[in-house]
């Protein structure tokens, strides 16, 4: 059984214990700048419910949920303006994914050219 750590940095910033820049909002969903960005737009994307990554997101996420999280990175594309020339999303999920937060994020890039798709 996945077990949810209510202390995560990404439980912290949905409580509001810890600031955030944010970019998009709905009742399901919650987009931010990556405090660390990999490329001029870096945004996380991640559903306000407990979920510890991809593998529980999409086995018990409810539909009202998953539809809301997949509309939010169309909307976080088209706020920060790369819907063209393009963007990459990435889901890390589980150890060697190397996943650091434990609250299930999609990454949004874009602005750059991306480059390969891994780099090893
Ligand atoms: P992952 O390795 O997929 O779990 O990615 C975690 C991401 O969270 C990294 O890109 C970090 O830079 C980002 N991150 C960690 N703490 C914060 C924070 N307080 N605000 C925004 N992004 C954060």
């Amino acid at each position: 059984m996945i077990v949810y750590d209510d202390e995560n940095v990404f439980a912290k910033i949905l409580r509001g214990d810890i600031p955030c820049t944010k970019v998009y909002e709905d009742e399901h969903v919650l987009a931010f700048e990556d405090i660390n960005p990999q490329a001029p737009v870096h945004i996380l994307v991640i559903p306000k419910g407990k979920y510890v990554s991809m593998t529980d997101f999409s086995e018990l996420a409810t539909a009202a949920e998953i539809v809301a999280f997949n509309r939010a990175i169309y909307k976080v594309a088209d706020i920060k303006g790369i819907k063209e020339p393009g963007y990459r999303i990435l889901a890390n999920s589980g150890a060697d994914s190397h996943q650091e937060v434990p609250h299930f994020h999609i990454h949004v890039f874009g602005g750059r050219m991306l480059g390969p798709m891994l780099s090893e």
